[in-house]
């Protein structure tokens, strides 16, 4: 079977660049939403507990449940709030404030430009006065910023839309104690964070800087290598297909394998005559159990950095991570 290797070295390397740039472990919530992208919920829950970690955000809570244990806090981000006082809940509209559960702690999610989630800017006072109304605890207000990765001015203006904010839910003299919050890991990579109250890390937690190169960019390592086991060898003569619809036609007297990945284990298979395997071609189409490379190694490296893949792929390294399998076993190395 297809198996994952977690690399827990990369994974604390990670997160001291992050400490470094906190000044604290306290102000950093490692985001383990959708399967800690794909790495393994309760996997990742444990290292960052290990690393002395306090603060995590998950979507649901069903993954808090399940990893609650490790957290002082865990912050949810889409999910009904109700009472219990290791939860926090993202508030992302004003019916989110009547639907919570009285007792109930909240943190309310502010639009500054992303359009998605959060109340607008103009609903800032109704909210406060409902959260107050219904007796629910706010224990911070976040937002989310929509393009901190890509080199524009954007993240500063949302930046400064959010530092108002702050200013107005301080001057409304109604909460004590509250945290502000809106740094992801590009935001964080990019910008000061020892001002900073919590910031958010995900994709940077797990290895992948996705700034562009002119800034100075601070390296990080991948934890996740996904690695598939050798079913079946085979010499083709020139002129044979391989897989389904017989869409590779060898070019050539050639030697190839089975590999025992397909898209069952979440491997994506659109796209798939681009995708290289470190120097190698897939060769075919991708079944569900399997792909054929131009190799006899009984253990392969599918990759152990998403980046290449997902460029052929065209899509994102989140989305290639987060398809992986719950069922491909990992192993901590
Ligand atoms: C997913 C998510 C993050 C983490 O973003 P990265 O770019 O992976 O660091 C932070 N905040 C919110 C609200 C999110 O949904």
């Amino acid at each position: 079977m297809a198996f994952i290797k977690i690399d827990r070295e990369n994974f604390f390397y990670n997160l001291n660049q992050f400490v470094e740039r906190t000044g604290s472990k306290d102000k950093i919530a490692i985001v383990l939403k959708d399967n800690a992208y794909g790495h393994g919920l309760e996997i990742m829950a444990k290292l960052s507990y290990e690393f002395g970690l306090t603060q995590a955000v998950v979507r649901d809570i069903n993954e808090a449940k399940s990893i609650d244990k490790y957290f002082k806090n865990i912050l949810i981000l889409g999910d009904r709030a109700v009472a219990n006082s290791k939860y926090s809940f993202a508030i992302n509209s004003l019916d989110d404030i009547e639907r919570a559960e009285i007792g109930s702690v909240v943190e309310l999610k502010v639009d500054t430009g992303m359009h998605r989630n959060g109340i607008a800017l103009d609903e800032l006072d109704s909210a406060l006065k409902l959260i107050e109304d219904r007796g629910l605890t706010l224990k911070g207000v976040m937002s989310h910023n929509r393009s901190a990765d890509e080199l524009s001015s954007e993240l500063f203006w949302q930046n400064r839309i959010f530092n108002q904010i702050k200013e107005r839910v301080k001057s409304s003299g109604r909460f004590k104690n509250i945290r502000f919050h809106s740094y992801n890991s590009a935001s964080a990579l990019r910008l000061d964070c020892k001002n900073q109250d919590l910031i958010r890390i995900g994709i940077g937690a797990y290895g992948y800087n996705e700034l562009p190169e002119v800034y100075n960019k601070i390296e990080l390592k991948p934890v996740l290598s996904l690695w598939a086991n050798r079913v079946a060898t085979r010499r083709l003569k020139r002129g044979q297909r391989v897989g389904y619809g017989g869409e590779y036609i060898a070019d050539r007297d050639m030697t190839i394998s089975t590999y025992d990945l397909g898209y069952g284990d979440g491997w994506i298979r659109s796209n798939s005559f681009k995708v290289h395997i470190g120097d190698l071609p897939i060769i075919g189409r991708v079944s569900m159990d399997y792909i054929s490379l131009e190799a006899i190694d009984d253990e392969i490296l599918i990759f152990d950095n998403v980046t290449k893949i997902a460029r052929e792929m065209r899509t994102i390294s989140y989305e290639i991570l987060t398809q992986l399998s719950k069922t491909v076993e990992r192993r901590v190395i």
